[in-house]
């Protein structure tokens, strides 16, 4: 895509975890900018805490696509770890069973958040090969170790540098005292575990370090360098991950390499919900089913969760999200304003209306700014949002020609190349959410409007407004108020315009 603003190029200066300051990202290539996000692990319904990391790491790759850049963006599949062997076994099946239908979920509530799929998608499974030849570079080099039982760790004394990420005062360090879990709480660091030795009942690979499994962190060490080799531009993930994954990923490349593993980090802030920390036991544990099965529209989630920048805190509240549907609303109302009505060509002795230039310039560099600005999507729509109010005003004084128009239109295009609101898609992902929830037994959890509101489709409808105009012309305004209220019970609402009947569904 070419970029828009005439002006100088903007790079993104973008916070980096690594050295605590904003720095340029920039593909050090020359050509694309080679970018790892860590993704999921398939053992449950993604919540929306995890979907805001997707989306903002989605804003990301949005915005350096609209700047110019081209990104080679790679992201794991956990498919095989504690919590899936775990559940698995739980459910009495093998976890190559248990995992495919999460992994589908998570691709389909990407879709429905409007989230660009990354250009590589790496399953762990697939990379047991690649994970085994790092061990054995990591136990050639001393800084891995088998234990009794045949599992391997890495030995952290063999690099120094840790807790360089996330800047953890490790002086506690107790050398030699080993964790096998794949996460741990506590801010102490651990020799941590590389391969798991088989258990009785778990899934296991028979490899050339012994047979069994990989632990998470040499997963993702794994899998970043096969796609974009030992040192590249941008790692990222939740801020949740910072210590020890990270670190350790770090910790386990860098041993084996000698080279900087990746040279940008970027984390995003966990979410607050109605003003506490999201949890099952609190009831404010949310998937994107949940609210999806609520009404809400997926539109208006994704605004919700991509509005605040990725560095600050979101409360995500009810509130917020009704706000959210709003402010889409606004938007398409505006758009739709803008593309329907027939707006004066301008008169050559008019010149250029300066205030209505202005008010498109401000709004097109502003939005840039703040997003080349470690992402400030919160400034980059206020940006939007002030075009759009004054631009009804300027519409509504006559003021507004065609050509204007025109070049809002192209303001509202880029904007929507990284927000993705525009278009109304809701209806498709909350019709999967009430299909879902019909074949998984959790009717009970369709909101009640849901499932009042009688489908109809696009064809009924303008037949519908077909027969209405019809009815109107015959004078027959019975008939037409009929029409309109019928309409309106199924959530289509319609706008009469000098340019003809147009409609939307609530
Ligand atoms: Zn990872």
């Amino acid at each position: 895509m070419s970029k828009t603003i005439d002006s100088e190029p903007m790079t993104l200066r973008l916070f980096n975890t690594l050295t605590g300051q904003l720095d340029p990202l920039a593909p050090s290539d020359g050509k694309s900018l080679r970018m790892y996000a860590c993704g999921p692990t398939v053992y449950d319904y993604g919540h929306i805490g995890n979907f805001r990391t997707f989306l903002q790491v989605d804003v990301l790759r949005r915005f350096l696509k609209l700047s110019g850049v081209p990104v080679l963006h790679v992201m794991n599949i956990t498919d095989v770890d504690d919590k899936i062997i775990r559940n698995a076994a739980q459910a009495g099946v093998p976890i190559g069973e248990y995992t495919p239908r999460f992994v589908d979920a998570f691709f389909e509530d990407l879709e429905a958040l409007r989230v660009e799929r990354p250009e590589k998608i790496a399953r762990a499974t697939e990379h047991i090969e690649r994970m085994v030849e790092l061990v054995q570079k990591l136990a050639a080099a001393g800084a891995a170790y088998q234990t009794e039982d045949g599992s391997w760790y890495f030995r952290l004394a063999a690099f120094p540098e840790y807790g360089k990420l996330s800047k953890k005062d490790l002086s506690g360090m107790e050398d030699g005292a080993r964790v096998d879990v794949d996460e741990y709480e506590k801010d102490s660091a651990r020799d941590f575990a590389l391969w798991k030795a088989a258990k009785p009942g778990e899934a296991s690979w028979e490899t050339a370090i012994g047979r069994g499994r990989p632990g998470w962190h040499i997963e993702c060490s794994a899998m970043a360098m096969e796609y974009l080799g030992e040192s590249f531009d941008l790692h990222a993930g939740g801020e949740d991950l910072m210590f020890p994954h990270h670190e350790n990923e770090i910790a386990q490349s860098e041993t084996a390499t000698h080279k900087p593993f990746a040279r940008h980090w970027m984390h995003v802030r966990f979410l607050l919900v109605e003003g506490r920390k999201m949890s099952k036991s609190e009831g404010n544990f949310f998937t994107l089913r949940d609210l999806l099965l609520k009404g809400h529209k997926a539109s208006a989630i994704r605004l919700a969760l991509i509005s605040v920048p990725y560095r600050h805190q979101l409360n995500f509240t009810f509130e917020g999200l009704t706000e959210a549907t709003s402010a889409v609303e606004r938007l398409r109302t505006f758009h739709d304003r803008l593309t329907n009505t027939r707006w004066p060509a301008k008169n050559e002795a008019q010149g250029n209306d300066e205030e209505v230039a202005k008010a498109i310039g401000t709004a097109k560099e502003d939005f840039y700014a703040a997003l080349a600005n470690d992402l400030n999507t919160a400034e980059a729509r206020a940006a939007i949002f002030e075009l759009v109010r004054k631009a009804n005003t300027f519409a509504d004084a006559g003021k507004l020609h065609e050509s204007d128009a025109r070049e809002m239109l192209a303001v509202l295009k880029d904007f929507d190349a990284v927000f993705d609101v525009l278009e109304d898609r809701d209806a498709a992902p909350t019709q999967r959410a009430i299909d879902w929830a019909v074949q998984s037994g959790r009717q009970a959890e369709i909101a009640p409007e849901l499932l009042a509101r009688p489908s109809v489709t696009d064809e009924a409808i303008e037949a519908l407004i077909a027969e209405r105009t019809e009815a109107k012309k015959q004078r027959n305004f019975a008939r037409a108020d009929q029409i309109r209220n019928e309409l309106a019970e199924k959530g289509i609402i319609l706008e009469d315009t000098r340019d003809g009947v147009r409609w939307k569904r609530k």
